[in-house]
């Protein structure tokens, strides 16, 4: 079999994406985790995280050599330009490593899904064919993240807020998949979605 077509699979924060990922995965769908490989890409011994020491000083760093991440976020959250510089660095450096990890050594699937909350926000929709969102109204989405993240509604509303808004997420989608359901009606939608897409992209 060739290489897989990659499928982009995002939503805003709390809306579902990894609950539909583990979906996929039960029905022998690879995917690749885009806030998993944003921490790779900046582990002690990377490229990135040495450009990173060498621009803010060996003080970004912690005792044990790993990125002191609140140290980082408050300096590009005062100074825009800092905020440019770090996202010129990791932007490329992150996509390249999705690139490397979303061709898996013999995959028997067509597709292999990128579940990233910045896929339409960065140029990692680049890497994708078709992309799934993972839609629920907003007050759904302020009850689940508070109840899993134990956070008040003012600092999750202020994510919100910062996030792509959801008409034009859901406007740039190929596929919705509706979360606001049972958990066995959205399994029946990955389902036929998986079927839709294995039609599609057999045999290419
Ligand atoms: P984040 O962007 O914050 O990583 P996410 O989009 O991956 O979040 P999940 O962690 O999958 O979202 O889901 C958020 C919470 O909502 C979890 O606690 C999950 O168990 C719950 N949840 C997801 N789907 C449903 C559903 N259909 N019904 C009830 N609860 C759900």
């Amino acid at each position: 079999m060739g290489k897989p077509v990659v499928i982009g699979l995002t939503g805003g924060i709390g809306s579902g994406k990894s609950t539909v990922a583990r979906m996929f995965g039960a029905l022998g769908v690879h995917w690749v985790d885009a806030d998993i490989v944003a921490r790779e890409v900046v582990e002690p011994g990377t490229p990135a995280l040495v450009r990173i020491a060498e621009h803010f000083g060996q003080d970004i760093l912690q005792p044990d050599g790993q990125l002191d991440r609140a140290a980082l976020r408050t300096i590009v959250f005062k100074d825009a330009n800092e905020r440019e510089w770090l996202e010129a660095l990791l932007h490329p450096a992150i996509r390249d490593e999705l690139a490397r990890q979303l061709q898996p050594d013999n995959y028997d699937q067509p597709y292999v899904l990128l579940v990233s909350p910045l896929l339409l926000e960065t140029d990692q929709h680049t890497l994708t064919a078709r992309d799934i969102v993972v839609d629920v109204p907003v007050e759904t989405q302020i009850e689940r993240t508070m109840r899993r993240d134990n956070n008040d509604r003012d600092q999750v509303e202020r994510i919100i807020a910062a996030q792509m808004p959801r008409e034009h997420r859901v406007s740039r989608a190929d596929y919705i998949i509706r979360n606001d359901q049972p958990l066995a009606d959205v399994e029946q939608q990955v389902r036929e979605l998986h079927q839709e897409l294995l039609e599609l992209f057999q045999g290419q």
